[in-house]
C-alpha cells in the first residue's frame, strides 16, 4: 500500500476524497495525509507555488507529483531529486485555449470599438477576415499545439516557434530555437504565449522582438510574467509599436496596485486565471500516473530538468 503526502493545506482540502477514490477505482489501495514521516512517503502530490521545502529526508519517494502545469519553482529547488512529474489534464488545456481564442477574438474583430467605443457615432470599421491576420504562438506543447490548432481551425495564419524543430500540418509556418525567434515574429499582427519559464525564456520579448512585429500587434500572454521584458512592453505601447497586451500572468502576483500595466489603458490585466487545474480530472490523472508507476511503467508527464520545464 503505497503512501501518498498531500503537501499543502489547498492539496489537502481539495485532493484528499477525489484522489483516494480514483486509486481506488484503479485497485490501488492507498494512505493518502497530509503528514507522514518522511522516510515512508511513496508518492508526493503538491501545488508548487505553496512550497519551499526541503525534499532531501524523502528517500523513499518514487515521484513527485505537481498540480500545477507550470513547475519553474520545482525544477529550481536543489533539494527535489526525485521525478518530478507536472499536471497535464484536458481540463486545463482546454481552459486555456478558451482564453487564447476569446482574446484573440477580442482583437481580431475589434470587439472594444463594437461594444464601447462608438458613443452614439454610426461609425463602420469593417475588420479583415482571419486569414488576412497573422498569428504567431510561442511554445508548441500542450497548450500551444491546442490554442494554435484551434486559431488554425478559425481560418488564422498561424506561425509556430518551438526550442525544437516541430512539424504541424495546422500550421503556416514553424521556427525553432533562438535564431528562428525573429523569423517567428516578422510580421505578426496578434502574438500568443506559451512557453514555459526557465533560463532559455526569461526576458525573451524585448525591444528587438517587439519591433519585428507589425506596428500597433497584440500581445497575449497566459504563460508566465518574467518571459517579457515589462520595461521595454511599456515602451513599445506607449510608442504604438504594440497596439495593446492581454496580460494573465506577471512577475509578481498578485500584479501589486501601484504597477503601471494596472492602469495603462493599452493593457487588459487578468489575474493568473487563463487555465485552472480542475480537481475532479486532475485527481484522475493522478491516480493514473500513481497506478502506472506502481504497475512498473514510466512515470507521465516527466519534467526534463535539464531543460527547466
Ligand atoms: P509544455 O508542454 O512543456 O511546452 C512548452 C513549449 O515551449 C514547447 O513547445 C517547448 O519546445 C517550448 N519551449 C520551451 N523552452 C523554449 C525555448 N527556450 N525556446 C523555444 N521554445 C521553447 O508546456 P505547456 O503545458 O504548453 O505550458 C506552457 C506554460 O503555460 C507552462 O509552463 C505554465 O508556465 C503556463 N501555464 C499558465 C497557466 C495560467 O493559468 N496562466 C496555466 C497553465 C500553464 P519543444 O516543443 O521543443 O519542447
Amino acid at each position: 500500500m503505497p503512501n501518498i503526502l498531500l503537501l499543502g493545506e489547498r492539496v489537502e482540502r481539495d485532493y484528499a476524497a477525489p484522489l483516494a477514490r480514483e486509486l481506488a477505482a484503479r485497485g490501488v489501495a492507498a494512505r493518502l495525509a497530509p503528514d507522514l514521516p518522511p522516510g515512508e512517503v511513496d508518492y508526493i502530490v503538491l501545488r508548487p507555488g505553496a512550497v519551499g521545502a526541503d525534499f532531501t529526508p524523502f528517500t523513499r519517494a518514487k515521484a513527485v507529483l505537481s498540480t500545477w502545469m507550470g513547475v519553474e519553482t520545482l525544477v529550481t529547488n536543489p533539494t527535489l531529486t526525485q521525478p518530478l512529474a507536472r499536471m497535464v489534464e484536458p481540463s486545463m488545456t482546454r481552459g486555456m485555449t478558451e482564453y487564447v481564442t476569446a482574446h484573440v477574438m477580442r482583437h481580431h474583430i475589434g470587439l472594444d470599438v463594437h461594444v464601447h467605443g462608438l458613443k452614439g457615432a454610426w461609425h463602420r470599421t469593417v475588420p479583415p477576415l482571419a486569414p488576412e491576420r497573422p498569428v504567431t504562438v510561442l511554445g508548441l506543447g500542450e497548450l500551444g499545439r491546442s490554442a494554435a490548432s484551434t486559431l488554425a481551425a478559425l481560418g488564422f495564419p498561424v506561425t509556430g516557434w518551438s526550442r525544437s524543430p516541430r512539424e504541424l500540418p495546422y500550421l503556416a509556418r514553424t521556427f525553432s530555437g533562438r535564431a528562428g525567434l525573429h523569423g517567428a515574429l516578422d510580421g505578426a499582427q496578434i502574438v500568443v504565449i506559451l512557453l514555459p519559464l526557465t533560463r532559455g525564456t526569461e526576458n525573451l520579448l524585448g525591444a528587438a522582438e517587439f519591433a519585428r512585429l507589425a506596428p500597433g500587434a497584440v500581445i497575449i500572454n497566459p504563460a508566465r510574467g518574467p518571459v517579457i521584458d515589462d520595461d521595454a512592453l511599456l515602451a513599445a505601447l506607449d510608442s504604438g509599436q504594440v497596439g495593446h497586451a492581454t496580460l494573465d500572468v506577471f512577475r509578481r502576483e498578485p500584479l501589486p496596485p501601484d504597477h503601471p500595466f494596472w492602469h495603462h489603458p493599452q493593457v487588459t490585466v487578468t489575474p493568473h486565471i487563463a487555465a485552472e487545474t480542475r480537481v475532479a480530472t486532475a485527481a484522475a490523472v493522478l491516480a493514473e500516473n500513481i497506478a502506472g508507476v506502481e504497475r512498473g511503467e514510466p512515470l507521465r508527464d516527466r519534467v526534463d530538468r535539464a531543460a527547466g520545464y
